[in-house]
């Protein structure tokens, strides 16, 4: 799964979020080849609700999340919804009809979901550069 992250949460506790998330999936409905060629985009939507998108059959996810106070459970609950989806999945099929319960998806109180603490205003990105000896 590759993760492009245009908001200021953390990718790391995307990643783990959504790998989570794939995981049980696969538990429920079994191995999807998609889904390891994944792409997930990630995006500040442009109210305070989260939504997703997938082109059906593609491998390629974007959800929009608020600025502040996303919800965990709604992320989770779409981000499965869209992962249907990616497994061919229509909104017409009884699989997609039923989403997960609050009951399967209580692992995500455990998971953290923090923003990034940006670096000070002016202050310049180091980059390492390797020094010969
Ligand atoms: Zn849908």
């Amino acid at each position: 799964m590759l993760i492009f992250n245009f908001t200021q949460y953390g990718i790391n506790d995307l990643k783990r979020i959504y790998k989570k998330a794939i995981t049980e999936n696969i538990k429920l409905y079994g191995p999807c080849k998609n889904f390891k060629k994944l792409l997930v985009e990630v995006k500040y939507s442009y109210g305070e609700g989260t939504s997703g998108r997938n082109v059906r059959g593609t491998a390629w996810i974007t959800i929009r999340i608020p600025r502040s106070k996303p919800n965990k459970k709604h992320i989770v609950i779409i981000f499965d919804h869209e992962l249907m989806h990616v497994r061919g999945y229509r909104h017409e099929d009884e699989t997609l009809k039923k989403c997960l319960t609050f009951e399967q998806i209580k692992w995500i109180h455990n998971y953290k979901l923090r923003k990034r603490i940006g670096r000070p205003p002016g202050q310049k990105h180091k980059t390492k550069r390797k020094t010969k000896k």
